[in-house]
């Protein structure tokens, strides 16, 4: 069996470790399909917070507490940049993490795509998955908000991390989607897959970018395998993060059944064909779409393995 997932950082690593345990005891090949929406330059440096996210979470190296960035990490190299008055100053930027972008900075200088340095990243973490950048392609979220200084454009991080969310916003734009084509092997990857799925992440500025490649949403849409989501609001809230302010600025209600209408059901040219939900959220309706539910708390592997069983059991 051959299973796809689309996703973005902290949520998507932690739905994959449950694929990864389903896979291990079903013995299924898994390729994650990584949002680069967030990625960003900080002082010379490329940063991929959601492929860094899925690596760290699945090489055992990632933060628990936290959910972003090393565990054990120091922030030596950050007070420092702070003592030069080095802007930007808002990114948590750690010394160990510091050193994976140093590695992918060098191997993208020297000409390697993205989806190289990541592989090359993943012979130290070995997730036990094949991770592919959505793109190897400069596609970046930008954010257009309208504060003191006027309707300006900020990158996705400063409007997540420097201002929370929480800045009057326009909306989101995905710089060099139009130009973007899909990493090598994705196209592949969602043709020959038996199911896709679509990961408890961020449906506007993780999964949104992601279709937002030309060719990989028809690639996923027109694909043969059943496409099953997993909602990332439970009880009309997010477990954790924002994505009730970036549901507001698209219009979309935080709820199971307003994240299932935007992405829609394939029939209806949308994306779904099942879309799990929590019990909480029991006789939510999208049309064209068969809804169930089932516990979707990831609280350890075998419960979010439990939780990928039942998206797939939808089919
Ligand atoms: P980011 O790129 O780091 O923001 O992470 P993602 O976009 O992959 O995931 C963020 C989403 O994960 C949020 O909208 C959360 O609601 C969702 N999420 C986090 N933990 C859980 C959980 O235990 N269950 C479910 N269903 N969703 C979760
Ligand atoms: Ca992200």
């Amino acid at each position: 069996m051959r299973i796809v997932v689309l996703t973005g950082g902290i949520g998507g690593a932690r739905f994959l470790l449950g694929v990864r345990a389903y896979a291990r005891e079903v013995g299924a090949e898994v390729t994650a399909v990584v949002n680069v929406g967030d990625d960003l330059l900080l002082h010379g440096l490329r940063v991929c917070p959601d492929l860094d996210s899925v690596l760290y979470t699945l090489g055992g190296g990632a933060d628990p507490d936290r959910g972003w960035g090393r565990v054990g990490e120091t922030w030596t190299v950050k007070g420092e940049l702070a003592a030069y008055g080095a802007e930007p100053n808002w990114f948590g930027l750690g010394d160990k993490d510091l050193a994976t972008h140093l590695v992918r900075t060098t191997m993208l200088n020297a000409g390697y795509p993205l989806s190289q340095v990541t592989e090359a990243l993943a012979d130290r973490w070995q997730p036990g998955v094949r991770l592919l950048p959505a793109t190897d392609e400069r596609l970046e979220t930008h954010v257009v908000v309208e504060d003191e200084q006027g309707r300006r454009a900020i990158h996705f991080q400063e409007w997540w991390v420097r201002y929370r969310a929480d800045v009057p916003t326009h909306r989101f734009v995905f710089v060099g989607a139009e130009a973007a084509k899909p990493a090598p092997g994705v196209v592949e990857a969602i043709a020959g897959a038996d199911v896709v799925l679509v990961a408890p992440s961020n449906p506007v500025v993780s999964i949104a970018p992601v279709l937002a490649v030309p060719g990989l949403r028809d690639a996923v849409v027109d694909g043969p395998a059943p496409v099953v989501g997993v909602s990332p609001i439970i009880g009309g809230a997010p477990v954790r993060g924002m994505a009730d302010r970036c549901l507001a600025v698209v219009g979309v209600e935080c709820s199971a059944a307003g994240v299932g209408g935007l992405y829609g059901g394939r029939a209806g040219g949308g994306l779904l064909d099942g879309w799990l939900v929590a019990p909480e959220d029991e006789g939510t309706l999208v049309p064209d779409v068969v809804v169930r539910s089932a516990p979707l708390r990831m609280t350890d592997d075998a419960a979010t393995a439990a939780m990928v069983r039942a998206a797939l059991e939808l089919m």
